[in-house]
Parts: structure tokens; sequence; C-alpha cells
């Protein structure tokens, strides 16, 4: 049912199409990736398997070790070579796992305790190694497809790393693009939005300094965990007194630690909160991070404590360019309709590391709907009975392709 109305979306896809007669082939080279889930930098049997099957494909070139396990494949269009490759789009993947057990049954459920595909990365890799396959069968192209096989997505900066051994300067892309599968949104709908789509992710820990003793006599001491319980308050006045109702930031305590569950009695010397701020603009995450450690130094103060902040950037906030987003949309509105294409999609305060892809080349992150045909999917990302849905890989692989064929169009 499902594989039915896909296809009847996909009428006018001629990679749609093509792609669609090795939809087995990808299904199962998705659930032997899903079977085998790697972390971050340690992605040594995905990428061998990557390399395998890119080679399989008939690409031009494999290149290998930017950021460790990541893998390159240049794919080149008619007329073009190694010495003349002409104009470059880039299409990106991510490939590592989480460190999260799985509860799923199926039969190619996670073989290594404590680690799974809860992400869907292992669709995204098979849907870039079905785009790879098509490019190399037909080139129907002018220039060259780079296919970016990325490691450590979830919280690694894997695309950093990439870009660190010189993933741009090698291969110089023009446009580059990448798309996440999501459960929230219907089978088949493309979702991108020019601007913000993914914010910037910040690690906050704020150390509170007290002074320990008794808890009969507090008055010799100076409490820290009174301090936090401050902290935290004055805090969410942040994003609701500091910040327009336009701007949109998130704040969130998530962690305290402070003395042992054991000791009734006994008044800790420090307190620890750890957290997260997601923002879209840099000048609004400046103001928080400001804001923050002022506050966390004077409300200590008051107290007679002192306090310290951490303000860690891990990764910045994800913005699609205007013309790239909106032609991305162009592209996927050929593939499916322009009724299940969502151009303004809205955003998200998750974040993703093709953030720094994007602060170095022009681009856009996509959403790729894995849900029912006309709402959610069963299971969110990062749970344990989530799983990606084998039917959108080739549109995924598709959507790839396309976006290269029109980006750089032959004859
Ligand atoms: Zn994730
Ligand atoms: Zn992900």
């Amino acid at each position: 049912m499902q594989e039915q109305i896909l296809r009847a979306g996909m009428a006018h896809g001629r990679a749609f199409a093509h792609i669609a007669k090795f939809h087995p082939e990808l299904t199962s080279f998705r659930r032997d990736l899903h079977a085998h889930p790697e972390l971050g930098f340690e992605e040594v049997y995905t990428s061998a398997r990557v390399i395998e099957a890119l080679k399989v494909c008939g690409v031009d070139a494999v290149h290998t070790g930017l950021g460790k396990t990541g893998v390159v494949a240049l794919v080149h269009g008619k007329g073009h070579s190694a010495a003349k490759p002409g104009r470059m789009i880039g299409l990106r993947a991510d490939m590592d796992a989480l460190p999260l057990p799985e509860h799923n049954d199926a039969a190619w459920k996670s073989i290594h305790p404590g680690l799974m595909h809860g992400c869907g990365h292992d669709g995204h890799t098979a849907m870039l190694l079905g785009a790879a396959r098509y490019l190399a069968e037909t080139r129907h192209f002018d220039g060259t497809a780079v296919l970016i096989f990325q490691p450590g997505e979830e919280g690694f900066a894997g695309a950093r790393a990439m870009m660190e051994d010189g993933l741009f300067e090698r291969f110089a892309c023009e446009q580059v693009y990448a798309q996440h599968n999501s459960p929230e949104t219907p089978l088949g709908v493309i979702g991108v939005t020019p601007g913000p789509m993914q914010a910037a992710v910040d690690r906050i820990e704020i150390q509170i300094r007290g002074k320990g003793g008794h808890g009969a006599r507090p008055n010799q001491g100076v409490d820290p965990v009174l301090v936090a319980g401050h902290i935290i308050t004055a805090a969410q006045s942040i994003v609701s007194r500091n910040l327009s109702a336009f701007d949109q930031a998130v704040l969130s305590i998530c962690s305290m630690q402070a003395g042992n569950p054991g000791a009734m009695s006994v008044i800790p010397g420090e307190a620890t909160l750890v957290g997260t701020v997601r923002t879209y603009s840099e000048a609004i995450q400046q103001q928080i991070e400001d804001r923050l450690t002022q506050l966390c130094q004077s409300v200590a103060q008051g107290f007679g404590a002192s306090a310290h902040v951490i303000y860690e950037r891990v990764y910045p906030a994800t913005v699609n360019t205007v013309p790239e987003a909106n032609f991305a949309a162009d592209v996927a509105t050929t593939l499916v309709g322009a009724e299940r294409v969502w151009r303004n999609m809205t955003p998200s305060m998750g974040g993703e590391d093709f953030s720094f892809m994007l602060q170095a080349v022009p681009g856009a992150y996509l959403r790729i709907g894995q849900g029912a045909v006309d709402g959610p999917g069963p299971h969110p990302l990062h749970n344990s009975r989530y799983d990606f849905n084998d039917d959108i890989l080739p549109l995924g692989a598709a959507l790839h392709a396309s976006l290269v064929e029109q980006a750089l169009l032959w004859g």
C-alpha cells in the first residue's frame, strides 16, 4: 500500500524509476548496516561495506581516511574525468549509530549489545549508495558528483573532522546537500526551509561553590543547593524576559548534582548544573551566554557563594542558503509533486553537524518523511524501538541523484 502510493507519486521521476529496480539490494544493504551499528569514528565495518559497494557500483574514485572513517566517492558526468571534473556538487550521508540498546525484534536487529542505529543513518548511507549507483550507471549530468559518507554525526562533529582533513579543498563543491529521515512527517513528504533548519547546540555547565557543613546548622556554611535552586529559576528569565518574543531559543537545565542521597544532614560544598541552550542566531546565542554568565555569578555572589559557567558551543545552527533551499524544493517537487513538498517546514531545535559544511559551502539540509501515509510513524528518532523505513530508500536516493542532475544539467 505505502509502496504503491510512493510509486504513484513519482511517476515523473526517471531516477526514481531506475533506482526502484534495485530497491531490494538497497534494503538488504541497509539492514546489514543496521545489524552492525558503530559509534562515531569507529565505523570500520560500515565504511568497509560502503567502499566495497561503491566499487561494485562503478564509481570513478574512492577516497578514504577523511575524518578517520569517512569516505568520499567521485562520479564524473559525461565528458568529465579526474583531470577535467567540471563543476562539483556534494551529497552527504552520515554513517554512525547511537549508544542505545535496541528493543526491536526484526531479523536485522543490532548484533552489538547497547548500540543501535536509532537515528536512521543506516538508511541515509544506503540512500546515498543508491544515488552513487544510479549516477554511475547513467551519468546524465555535466560535472562531478561528490558523495560524502561522513562519520560521527551524533556529537562527534565528524563533518568538521572531514573538513579539517581538506574535504572541500580536495573536492571543491559548489553546493552541498544532505537529508534526514523524519518519523514525524508523512511518508514521502520532503521538507526544506530557506534559512535556519536545525538549532545551534550548546552545552552549559554551572559549577557552584559554597561551604559545606551540618544540615542542622546551615548558618555555619554556604548552601550551594539553595544557590542552585535560585540559579535554575533565574536562568529561565533569560528566554522569557531578555529576548524578544520573536526570537527563538531554548534553555534547559537537565542535570543537577549535589551532595549524597545517603547523607540527609550534610550540606555539600558544591553543586553542579548541566544543561543545553538551542538557538538559531549567533547574536542571540552570544546574548544568552553573556546573560547566563552574569546571572549565575551575581546570584551566587548574593548568597556568599561563587559560580563558574562553562559554555561550550557544540554544533552551530544548520542554516540553509535561500537559493539552494528553493532549488532543492523545486527538485523535490519534480519527484513527489507540489502537495508533498513542505517549503517552509517548521525548523527543529535539534542539532546537526552538517551545519559545519553549510558554513563553508552553499546548500540545504532536507527532511524526508518516513511516517504513516498521512501521519507520524510509531517511534521517534533516538528511541529503542525506532527503525528506518525501507520504503523511502528509492525516493531518498532519487532525491540525491536528481539534485546532482538538475544542478549540473547536461545537454
Ligand atoms: Zn540522531
Ligand atoms: Zn540523525
